[in-house]
């Protein structure tokens, strides 16, 4: 039998946030620690980027989702 308390990672503090695009105004909910890059569904002007732990939101933070 594993150990599965030394094979488990930590559940990082992750939120979903309701971001705004800076670009066309449209609001989108996105993962806060997201690893690959978050693009507007309307105009597609780039939201988030990953950086390896919790993403860089390029646009407007309206709501964080708890
Ligand atoms: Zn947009």
């Amino acid at each position: 039998m594993p150990n599965f308390r030394n094979v488990l990672i930590p559940a990082p503090k992750s939120r979903f946030i309701r971001v705004r695009c800076n670009q066309c105004g449209n609001e989108q909910v996105i993962f806060d620690h997201a690893t690959v890059e978050v693009r507007c569904l309307v105009c597609g002007n780039l939201l988030a980027r990953p950086t390896g732990g919790r993403a860089e939101i390029l646009g407007t933070v309206v709501k964080v989702l708890e």
